[in-house]
C-alpha cells in the first residue's frame, strides 16, 4: 500500500492508496491542530466518522492517523510493514529540487536550505517527514515539489528583469506553485484526447483558493503565473494578483503603513474578498453578483478578466494553443467563470458548447463546440495520485 501525506502548519491530509492505486482504501483530514474546535475526519470501509476532540501538535495528529489506519474500528491495516512507501507534499523545493526524490539525510538537509524561501508551508512539511520517520521507521519516504514541475521554465520566463545578482546570489526568481495538480491535469488531459502530451501546447487553469494559470508545451511547463512567491498572476481568494509594486512603496512612504500590514493587505485582505468587501468564496461571490450586488460583480469581472490576459499571454508565448483545461474547486464547478473566461477568447480558436458546459457535472469533460479550434476540457485534479505515482515509481 501507498500512504500519501499532505502536511500544512494546522493540518494533516491523508490517503491511503492500494499497491497498484487502483484503490482509496482509507483518507483522513485532521484538521485545526493546536487551536480551538479540532477535529478528524475519516474514511474507510465505505463508511465515514468525524470526531471533535483536542489536537495539541503534529505529533499528537500523526498518532490519531496511525491509529486510524492501524487499532481503530475502521482499521484498514495490521502492521505498518504493510505500508511499503509514503509520499509527502512539500510546497517548495527551491531550484534545487527539478523533480520528486527519495529522502536521504541529504535530501533533508536540503529541504531545510529551501525554508527560506517558503517560511510557512516547508516547515510543516519537513515535520511530517520526520514524523513518518519515527512513526513508520524503515518505509521508504518519497517527497513530491509543488515547484519541481516550473523547473523547465526558460530563463527568460523565471529570471526577473531585477539585477542579476539577486537571482544568482539570493536565489529571486520566478518558480511557481501548483506543479503537481498541473502536472497531473496536463497528463490527463493529453489521455481524454487521446494525444501524446508531448505533441500539445496547453494552458492549464488552476482555480482553487489559490490559482496558477500555466503554460504547458510539450509536457512541460514552460511559463507560469505565480512567481517568487503566491501572490502575483490571477487575483484570488484574498490575494491580489498582479498589481504595481509601485503602490507597496505609496503605501508604506505616504499611508505609513507597516511592511506587516502590506503583507496582510496583499495575502489576505484583497483578491474576491478585498474587492467585494463580503467573501472570498466564489460561490458567494458569483451568487451575490447574480443577484445584483456590483461590487461582487467586479470581483468576478476582474478574475476573469485577469485570467482570460493570462491565457491569451501564454498562447503568444507558446506560439500556438491545443487544449485549454481548467481544474480546481473554481474551475470544475463553476459553469459562470469558464463562460465568462472563455467568451473572449474566440481570437484563438477557443468556443465552448454552453449546454455542455453547464452539465459537466454530469460527466461531459470535454465542453467545446464542434466548431473550435482549441479543446476545452474539464479535469478534476488529484494531488494525492499524482503523489502516488511518483512514489511507486521512485521506490520500485
Ligand atoms: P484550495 O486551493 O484550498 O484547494 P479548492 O480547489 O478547494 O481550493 O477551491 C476552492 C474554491 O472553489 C472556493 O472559492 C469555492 O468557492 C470554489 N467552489 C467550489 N465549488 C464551487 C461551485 N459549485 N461554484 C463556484 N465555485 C465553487
Amino acid at each position: 500500500m501507498i500512504l500519501t501525506i499532505n502536511c500544512g502548519s494546522s493540518s494533516l491530509k491523508y490517503r491511503l492508496f492500494s499497491k497498484d492505486l487502483d484503490k482509496v482504501i482509507a483518507s483522513g483530514l485532521i484538521a485545526r491542530i493546536g487551536e480551538e474546535g479540532a477535529y478528524c475526519e475519516h474514511q474507510a470501509h465505505e463508511r465515514r466518522a468525524q470526531l471533535h476532540q483536542p489536537i495539541p501538535d503534529q505529533d499528537a495528529a500523526f498518532d490519531i492517523m496511525a491509529d486510524n489506519l492501524m487499532h481503530s474500528e475502521f482499521a484498514v491495516i495490521e502492521n505498518p510493514r504493510e505500508i511499503s512507501a509514503i509520499g509527502h507534499r512539500a510546497v517548495h523545493g527551491g531550484d534545487v529540487f527539478v523533480e520528486s526524490t527519495l529522502v536521504t539525510e541529504s535530501v533533508m538537509e536540503q529541504l531545510n536550505s529551501c525554508i527560506r524561501f517558503a517560511p510557512l508551508h516547508n516547515p510543516a512539511n519537513i515535520a511530517g517527514i520526520e514524523e513518518c520517520q519515527k512513526k513508520f521507521p524503515g518505509i521508504p519516504n518519497v517527497v513530491v515539489f509543488d515547484t519541481a514541475f516550473h523547473q523547465t521554465m526558460p530563463p527568460e520566463a523565471h529570471i526577473y528583469a531585477l539585477p542579476y545578482d539577486l537571482y544568482e546570489r539570493h536565489g529571486v526568481r520566478r518558480y511557481g506553485f501548483h506543479g503537481t495538480s498541473c502536472r497531473y491535469v496536463a497528463q490527463a488531459a493529453a489521455d481524454m484526447l487521446n494525444r501524446p502530451v508531448e505533441d500539445l501546447s496547453m494552458v492549464v487553469c488552476h482555480l482553487g483558493n489559490g490559482v496558477t494559470i500555466d503554460a504547458v508545451k510539450g509536457g512541460k511547463s514552460v511559463d507560469t503565473s505565480l512567481g517568487f512567491g503566491t501572490f502575483c498572476g490571477i487575483s484570488m481568494g484574498t490575494r491580489a494578483g498582479d498589481f504595481d509594486p509601485a503602490i507597496i512603496f505609496h503605501l508604506v512612504k505616504e499611508l505609513g503603513m507597516s511592511i506587516e500590514e502590506v503583507e496582510a493587505i496583499c495575502y489576505k485582505k484583497s483578491g474576491l474578498l478585498g474587492v467585494s468587501g463580503v467573501s472570498n468564496d466564489m460561490r458567494e461571490v458569483e451568487q451575490r453578483a447574480a443577484e445584483g450586488d456590483k461590487r461582487c460583480a467586479l470581483a468576478l469581472e476582474i478574475f476573469v478578466y485577469h485570467i482570460r490576459k493570462m491565457i491569451g499571454s501564454y498562447a503568444a508565448a507558446m506560439n500556438g494553443l491545443d487544449a485549454l483545461v481548467f481544474t480546481a474547486g473554481i474551475g470544475e464547478n463553476s459553469a459562470t467563470v469558464r463562460s465568462k473566461v472563455c467568451a473572449g477568447l474566440g481570437v484563438l480558436g477557443v468556443h465552448i458548447d454552453e449546454g455542455i458546459n453547464e452539465i459537466v457535472r454530469d460527466g461531459h469533460p470535454n465542453i467545446s463546440a464542434a466548431d473550435a479550434r482549441v479543446a476545452t476540457l474539464v479535469v478534476p485534479t488529484d494531488e494525492e495520485r499524482m503523489i502516488a505515482i511518483d512514489t511507486v515509481a521512485l521506490v520500485h
